[in-house]
């Protein structure tokens, strides 16, 4: 459960002295890293095999930190989630993104944004009520943005998230399910929340057309999700015997770097305004 999640969050973290404060006076820097502009938001491209093209970005968040330099989502997202940072974090997020799709709009056919959404904000309804006001407030058509549920931190309360990504497919923003595979209750997850899409964890796609096992899980998940009519995303493909075997396994869509790696703004407009080859 959550307590003993924190419980061994803690206990790792105190095996280092020095991080737990590195990491404690990061958190207290976050809040005044939001208001300093320090905190950006990249997009990686996400290409459609069916149509030979990129159809939507992620949104990934990248920290620069003024003495640290940059500090990367895997250190800050975690802690941002045990210190109720993650809420403020996720809106500033959105509303970056509903800005910057206004800024790709129109320069091509249109690409959708992903935001990485944290399971446990599901539940909040302070949080839920404030992302309803920002798509009001937006001009952005909510059929551009998907939802990437992450599981990183436990679902506090099912029921709720159940009910709020009920309400975000009503009010047309698609969800996703992320890191499918590395989590202890995927499956139930599977059964249980209204999803669109599955994301298969980096961790799977990387070798699976090096190793057997790999290439296993990795098949029967795309037939799984086909089956139960949701498309299927691979991410971390780099190179391009990795994008051949998932599109030979009939895969949807592949993220890495082998199309790109996460790009400021200016970069993505770029790589929009060139044709890649798949
Ligand atoms: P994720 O959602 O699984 O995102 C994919 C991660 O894999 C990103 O790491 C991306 O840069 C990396 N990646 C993409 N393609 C490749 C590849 O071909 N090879 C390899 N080795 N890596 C690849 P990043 O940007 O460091 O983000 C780490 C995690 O932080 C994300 O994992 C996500 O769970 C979390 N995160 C990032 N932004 C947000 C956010 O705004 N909100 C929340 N809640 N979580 C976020
Ligand atoms: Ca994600
Ligand atoms: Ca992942
Ligand atoms: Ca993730």
């Amino acid at each position: 459960d959550a307590a003993q999640r924190e419980g061994v969050f803690w206990r790792r973290a105190a095996t280092n002295l020095d991080q737990i404060e590195r990491q404690v006076s990061l958190m207290g820097e976050l809040d005044d890293a939001l208001a300093a502009g320090q905190i950006e938001v990249f997009y990686q491209p996400k290409l459609s095999l069916a149509q030979g093209r990129p159809t939507s970005v992620e949104a990934l968040v990248r920290w620069r930190h003024p003495e640290r330099g940059f500090v990367g989502p895997d250190l800050f997202i975690p802690l941002a989630e045990q210190t109720d940072r993650i809420a403020p974090l996720t809106l500033y997020v959105v509303e970056r993104v509903l800005t910057d799709i206004a800024n790709w709009r129109g320069l091509g056919p249109d690409l959708a944004a992903a935001i990485n959404i944290s399971a446990k904000l599901l539940s909040a309804p302070a949080f839920n009520a404030a992302i309803e006001r920002l798509l009001e407030r937006s001009a952005i058509p909510t059929s551009l943005l998907i939802f990437e549920v992450t599981e990183s931190a436990a679902m506090s309360d099912p029921d709720k998230a159940v009910a709020a990504l009920r309400r975000y497919r009503e009010l047309g923003i698609a969800v996703s399910m992320d890191d499918y595979g590395t989590g202890q209750s995927t499956l139930t997850y599977l059964r249980q929340l209204p999803l669109n899409e599955l994301k298969i964890d980096r961790s799977f796609v990387q070798f699976a057309h090096q190793n057997r096992n790999d290439a296993v899980l990795v098949r029967s998940t795309i037939d799984l999700a086909h089956d139960l009519g949701l498309k299927v995303v691979a991410e971390g493909v780099e190179d391009a015997e990795c994008l051949e075997f998932l599109r030979a396994a009939g895969c949807d869509m592949i993220q890495g770097y082998h199309i790109s790696r996460p790009l400021p703004l200016d970069a993505l407009l770029t790589f929009i305004a060139t044709p890649v080859a798949a």
